[in-house]
């Protein structure tokens, strides 16, 4: 982390480095237990954190971008660049519904008629097939994020009897900027131009005028979240 000077910000650099030790801990341990693990990533503002971090510590756990097609230019431009910075192998996931059919009766797209089903064919749904084939689903959502994240573990139960790690759940914004700082990884381009959450296009504006860290995503609905970290959830 970035040189620290107050006592208060040496105990958290220490507790941040036992968080490391902590997160490649679980890894080795999932994988003593023969577990099969995956991580998501959306590759938008500080998903490089937790992508950098378990790459580290296996280049091996296989990464998918769940690509709705809806993505920023400047998403796939960042993933590719990422993928090859750190030399990954990214696999895509998308609906198997045509474009073309994701419409509704009156022919407008669902993004704009009916997100939340959007969401469900587009990020939801392609997820199916890896709760078969793996035991462990790694993805990055923090609880500050937002007022659901902030109910999560680190552990919670996902379909097919697999489980879902948040490595990073109680990490803080400003860690995950200190963390790229440290690390000098690349910062998606939009993060620089007022996005704070980058999400698809159709459903992502630039928001300056709150601290809410995914504001700016389906601006104007009472949504803040895809499906991903809600319906995908099985609370014992
Ligand atoms: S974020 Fe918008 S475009 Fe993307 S899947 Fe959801 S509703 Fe569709």
């Amino acid at each position: 982390m970035y040189f620290r000077d107050k006592p208060s910000e040496k105990k958290a650099y220490f507790l941040y480095i036992m968080d490391l030790i902590r997160i490649k801990d679980k890894i080795e341990h999932f994988k003593s237990e023969n577990k099969k693990l995956f991580l998501t990533s959306s590759f938008q503002g500080y998903s490089i954190v937790l992508i950098h971090i378990i790459s580290s510590i296996d280049k091996n756990i296989p990464i998918y971008f769940i690509n709705t097609g809806y993505h920023f230019v400047e998403t796939l431009t960042y993933r590719d660049n990422i993928a090859k910075l750190l030399s990954l192998n990214i696999k895509n996931v998308s609906s198997q519904i045509p474009k073309i059919q994701q419409i509704d009766s009156n022919s407008h797209l669902l993004y704009v008629s009916d997100p939340d089903y959007c969401c469900f064919i587009n990020k939801v749904q392609p997820m199916d097939k890896l709760f078969f084939e793996y035991d462990v689903w790694i993805n990055g959502i923090r609880k500050e994020q937002n007022e659901h994240r902030k109910t999560l573990e680190e552990i919670e139960n996902a379909p097919n009897n697999t489980v879902r790690y948040h490595p990073l759940i109680n990490w803080t914004k400003e860690e995950c900027e200190d963390y790229i700082k440290t690390h000098k990884l690349p910062k998606h381009p939009l993060s620089s131009q007022g996005y704070k959450s980058i999400g698809c296009e159709p459903c992502t504006i630039k928001n300056n005028h709150t601290e809410d860290e995914r504001g700016g995503r389906w601006n104007g609905l009472k949504k803040n979240e895809c499906g991903l970290h809600t319906e995908l959830i099985i609370k014992k």
